[in-house]
């Protein structure tokens, strides 16, 4: 039997949590012959209910789920961990301003990023799901460094990958496994910009370009985009909650095609330290189309996709945020002195 892969789900009394531990336990991740070791952290004013979440895990009886452990403190959650999944962030709350919020998660993450460099092995993989999730990310990879290198830090795009999948296949008629390829690119935010313009589209026996099976480029380049930048909103409305069961589901597919890799010619939407590719500022935590090898477990960005000036404007728009965003973040860690 596989050495255990021990696993870390940081806010994991949440929402998202609650989704994601049982997909976590089940094999879905990792496999059905992986044995895993659920580390769960919270606040401890969230311990009861944390604990609540252990005797359930207990309960459902997965043979795969070798040990489970429930602790509000870093040192426990963090020690000899292969994966993490940092869910918990502050939220925003009302009145609350773009730069408060950034400075509580900060603190966070920061110290964060600490806690997997004093404690983690130097191999952990890390995927941050908390918002502002890009810019969590380059602050956790900064604390964690140089032990753990940058390559290991990513954030979530996946969810809004999903959700441009989910858009082009009802467009053009087919089903959700019949569309490949689509990239989001720079932040998971309004500004994010979902591109279909290298997109293949499985249809009538035949692959399409998604322009050509869908055959609205009105719809492509106008609503089609802000659907997906605004799903999130949009759940929001109707549920009164945020996105939970579709985030864990996302969280799943990212971890587990960066364990097991992408398959021959296809791409997924992952926000990575960028090495300057498609004219991203280096380092910045960004979104872009990419590779997984399975045998080394390494992502690499898809290169010479061709950008239009549609393209060019949207990237310029994601990337001068994630700039502000990262000044804020650096601003709030010196202002804290941190
Ligand atoms: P939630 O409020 O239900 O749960 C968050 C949990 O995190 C809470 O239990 C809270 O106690 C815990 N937490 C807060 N600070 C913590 C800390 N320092 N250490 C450990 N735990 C901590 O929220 P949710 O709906 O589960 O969402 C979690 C995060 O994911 C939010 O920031 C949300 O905006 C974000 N999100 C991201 C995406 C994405 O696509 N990247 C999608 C949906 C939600």
């Amino acid at each position: 039997m596989a050495a255990p892969i021990r696993a870390l789900v940081t806010g994991a009394a949440g929402q998202i949590g609650y989704s994601l531990v049982i997909q976590i336990a089940n094999g879905s991740v990792f496999g059905k012959d992986q044995p895993v070791e659920l580390v769960m952290l919270d606040v401890p004013f969230c311990a009861q209910s944390l604990d609540g979440v252990k005797m359930e895990l207990q309960d459902c009886a997965f043979s795969t789920l070798t040990g489970v452990e429930a602790v509000t403190d870093e040192a426990a959650a963090f020690k000899n961990i292969d994966y993490a999944f940092l869910v918990g962030a502050m939220p925003r709350k009302e009145g609350m301003e773009r730069k408060d919020l950034l400075a509580a998660n900060v603190k966070i993450f920061k110290s964060q990023g600490k806690a997997l460099a004093e404690h983690a092995k130097s191999t952990t993989k890390v995927l941050v799901v908390g918002n502002p999730a890009n810019t969590n990310a380059f602050i956790c990879a900064k604390y964690a460094a140089p032990k753990i290198p940058a390559e290991n830090f990513s954030a979530m795009t996946r969810l809004d990958h999903n959700r441009a999948l989910a858009q082009v296949a009802a467009r053009a008629g087919v089903s959700v496994g019949s569309v490949k390829n689509v990239i989001i690119w720079g932040n998971h935010s309004s500004t994010q910009f979902p591109d279909v313009r290298h997109a293949k589209v499985q249809k009538d026996g035949k692959e399409a370009d998604a322009y050509t099976a869908v055959n609205d480029t009105a719809f492509l380049q106008g609503e089609f985009i802000s659907i997906v930048q605004k799903r999130g909103a949009a759940i929001i409305d109707r549920r009164k909650l945020s996105s939970a069961m579709s985030a864990a589901k996302a969280a799943c597919d990212h971890i587990r095609d960066w364990h097991v890799g992408t398959q021959q010619g296809q791409w997924v939407s992952m926000a990575v330290p960028s090495d300057g590719s498609y004219g991203v500022p280096e380092g910045l935590i960004f979104s872009f189309p990419v590779e997984i090898c399975p045998q080394s477990k390494k992502w690499k960005i898809v290169q010479g996709l061709e950008l239009d000036d549609f393209a060019k404007q949207k990237i310029d728009v994601t990337t001068k945020e994630l700039l502000e965003e990262r000044d804020e973040a650096l601003k709030a860690c010196e202002a804290a002195n941190m």
